[in-house]
């Protein structure tokens, strides 16, 4: 085809994606409305509008996908509406489920400004600002956590983070090249050790990078739940008295089901004695090691090779982000490098940081914009201040359950509170156990119906407990303190129907 055949609409192309400056300013400043009409309502609304399946899937509606364009202020509009009428919100003062935090507002924004400039952080020459944000970003947490790191990245979540320390490890310890011959060439099994609190994500890192899930020795815990170094030793001896080839030891500042902090010095010190990787899961809880009265527990993650920690629990960034930072400089990238021939700027003169060499993505977007913002919003004095006030909150929750005369408080720690219902007439009865696990789990179904607060469970010894995790600069002391008697009302009503 010549110039001269080319059709008149590839001179003025009218791209049904593209939006005037004008159009963009007017529809952004009425979405933004709408977010901030949600933020000024919350506390007034339900947590949760605990609506059906079916209800929800009818209002997104069953048709196909739409032939033609459609006019973009109305389908904002309608997005806002779906949106803002029919989620959860976990950004409300009573929202106290698994471990997800409010998201601080600057992270919207940032958030906002971030897929407009649009970087690709997966290489410097494509994303240079985000890029050394990013790096800014990475040493202000290591810094907040008093970890000395080498180098880091963000990723998705906790998950992820975790993955990249353990990919990290299992380069490193393998005793073979790993990268090349994959895990069966190494001498036994690749054994990994870590307590039976841990999060499931060894699970999903056992089983996606090779080594099986049978390959995790669970380490039974104390009466608080931590790891107990001395069976950690000796499971250690035996695997290697039997051939089997140790490689990672993973520490948890902060389980998820209680807030549990493993014993991270001595963790360590095995570590360092058997020439094994120590990994810490601080996804919750290693950001609280910011605190001043930090626990030496938790302290001793600064002795790790790697730890993860999201951002979007403790730092209060929009989902998603996690962080994973290791303390050998090289550790992320001889775990994850490749040279193709097509990504030239690998080799600049000043050796930028790109971040596809130091884990799995290849096009990365711009997390850490989000992440940089909140931090220096509330600077180190404010999340001090936050982190501790959740803590103090979780704790003020546990003691306004122990002295309810129908609420039965158990373990409190970091910002983590369980406790359960139970009727006057059942303290101190040890054969209403099973009726009293199947009265909290209903009591817990009708509470998240409810709306009013939510909360989540955690099993500890075989009771089913209620569990509030308060990840939340929004939660006053008023919203603690009404939790017990919204719980015991619906308990008696639970036990009433149970009874009958
Ligand atoms: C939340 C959490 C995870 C998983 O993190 P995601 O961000 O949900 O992927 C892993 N470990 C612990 C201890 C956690 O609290």
């Amino acid at each position: 085809m010549s110039t001269l055949e080319r059709p008149e609409t590839l001179r003025q192309r009218e791209a049904p994606l593209e939006m005037s400056p004008e159009t963009f300013r007017a529809l952004g400043h009425r979405t933004v409305d709408r977010i901030a009409e949600m933020l000024e309502t919350i506390r007034t609304r339900k947590v949760t509008p605990g609506e059906s399946v079916s209800f929800v899937r009818g209002l997104v509606g069953e048709d196909g996908l739409p032939e033609t364009g459609g006019d973009p202020a109305a389908l904002l509009d309608r997005a806002a509406s779906l949106l803002i009428e029919h989620s959860l919100y976990n950004g409300h003062p009573r929202f106290f489920g698994y471990i997800t935090s409010s998201p601080a507002p600057i992270g919207f924004l940032g958030d906002l400004l971030a897929a407009a400039v649009n970087p690709n952080c997966g290489a410097f020459e494509l994303s240079p600002m985000a890029t050394e944000i990013e790096l800014q970003t990475i040493r202000w947490i290591g810094e907040m956590i008093g970890f000395p790191a080498g180098a880091g990245v963000l990723v998705s979540g906790g998950n992820m983070a975790n993955f990249l320390g353990f990919v990290a490890a299992r380069r490193a310890k393998a005793g073979v090249d790993v990268r090349t011959l994959g895990t069966a060439s190494a001498a036994g099994t690749l054994c990994i050790y870590t307590s039976a609190e841990t999060h499931t994500w060894i699970q999903k890192a056992a089983d996606l990078f090779g080594l099986g899930t049978e390959a995790i020795r669970w380490i039974p815990t104390d009466a608080h739940l931590a790891m107990d170094v001395a069976a950690l030793r000796e499971a250690i001896a035996r695997d290697r008295a039997a051939g089997e080839r140790p490689f990672i030891v993973i520490g948890t500042a902060g389980s998820v089901s209680t807030g549990a902090v493993d014993p991270l010095p001595e963790i360590a010190e095995v570590c360092r004695e058997n020439d094994l990787w120590f990994h810490v899961d601080g996804a919750y809880g290693g950001l609280a090691a910011v605190l001043p009265d930090a626990s030496e527990a938790l302290r001793g993650l600064s002795l790790a090779d790697s730890v993860a920690v999201d951002p979007h629990k403790w730092l209060y960034a929009p989902i998603e982000a996690g962080c994973t930072l290791v303390r050998d400089p090289n550790a992320l990238r001889d775990a994850f490098s490749y040279s193709p021939a097509y990504y030239p700027f690998m080799h600049d003169a000043e050796t930028p940081v790109n971040f596809f060499e130091q884990g799995p993505q290849n096009s990365r977007g711009f997390r850490a914009l989000k992440v940089w913002l909140g931090l220096q919003q509330a600077g180190r004095e404010g999340y001090v201040r936050m982190i501790g006030d959740d803590c103090r909150l979780a704790e003020a929750l546990h003691c306004a359950a122990a002295a309810h005369p129908e609420l039965e408080a158990f373990t409190c720690g970091l910002s983590i509170a369980t406790f359960r219902y139970v009727p006057r007439d059942l303290r101190g009865k040890a054969d209403a156990e099973e009726h009293l696990n199947a009265l909290n789990q209903e009591l817990l179904k009708r509470l998240r119906l409810g709306g009013e607060v939510f909360l989540t469970n955690a099993m500890v010894g075989g009771r089913f407990l209620l569990r509030a995790c308060i990840v939340n600069f929004r939660t006053q002391l008023e919203d603690v303190e009404a939790v017990p008697e919204i719980v015991a009302v619906l308990g008696r009503e639970v036990d009433r129907e149970l009874r009958a």
